[in-house]
């Protein structure tokens, strides 16, 4: 099946108002429109980056959601706010959030349904740490994340997306190797099939950890990985317009 490549920026809690701006600009004038491209700016900026962004080519997205619908949830930003506005996309389950903040599958599974339930995309991220990698856990721990989300009928995630992130590719420069990646998307999919064979079938897998302009092209060519989840070479626009390009 052809599916169509998502590049996404997970900027993370980094910039001022001015460098929001200021990127996402830069990135809707450079991409060449051959891929679905996304941004996902800290909550603040959402509203500046989506007046920002000259081309509908590029799309937006949340970092993070509440798994409540509204009330008295003092910090919190739900799904309705993000679809409010603008937002397309949303990552759920990124290794931060599940290391830093305590979250566990069951919550990320929460997570995405408030997505899918709000006509946005939920992008599930899932990934070893080294040490799971090095105990030769690395399918394991996967298939223990994702029995979450399949825990629930496939249709309550929309149109789901999967970020396949390594925790230990993850800010530190070291790249899974193309083979790698393949392999571990390739077992995502098996699984898929297991749970919906259509989806599995249209579900776009993105690789995230460490994907830089010079690394990207050799990653996206492999047959099961369907774009890329992008952290530090998203913030500077040179770096991310060449990954999106590079597809
Ligand atoms: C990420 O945080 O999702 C990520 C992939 O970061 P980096 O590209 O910086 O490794």
């Amino acid at each position: 099946m052809n599916r169509k490549r998502l590049i996404a920026g997970n900027w993370k809690m980094n910039g001022s108002e001015a460098d929001a701006r200021a990127l996402a600009r830069g990135i809707a004038a450079g991409i060449n429109g051959e891929t679905d491209v996304l941004i996902c700016p800290p909550f603040p900026y959402l509203s500046i980056v989506k007046a920002a962004l000259q081309s509908l080519q590029v799309t937006l997205g949340a970092q993070n959601v509440s798994q409540q619908a509204n009330g008295a949830y003092t910090g919190e930003v739900s799904a309705a706010m993000l679809s409010d506005l603008g937002c397309s996309y949303v990552i759920v389950g990124h290794s931060e959030r599940r290391q830093l903040y305590g979250e566990d599958s069951a919550l990320v599974s929460d997570k995405a349904r408030v997505v899918a339930a709000a006509d946005m995309r939920p992008i599930i991220c899932i990934g070893e740490t080294l040490e799971e990698r090095e105990g030769g856990q690395t399918r394991q721990v996967i298939e223990t994340q994702l029995a979450a989300v399949f825990a629930h009928p496939a249709a309550d995630y929309g149109e789901l997306v999967l970020a396949y992130e390594p925790v230990w590719a993850i800010g530190t420069g070291k790249t899974a190797s193309p083979e790698q990646a393949q392999e571990v998307h390739a077992f995502v999919r098996e699984l898929l099939g297991g749970w919906d064979a259509a989806v599995a079938e249209r579900c776009r897998i993105l690789y995230g950890g460490s994907v830089k302009a010079d690394n990207a092209a050799n990653i996206f060519a492999m047959e099961d990985v369907d774009g890329g989840l992008v952290g530090g070479a998203s913030l500077q626009t040179e770096s991310f317009v060449a990954i999106a390009n590079a597809v």
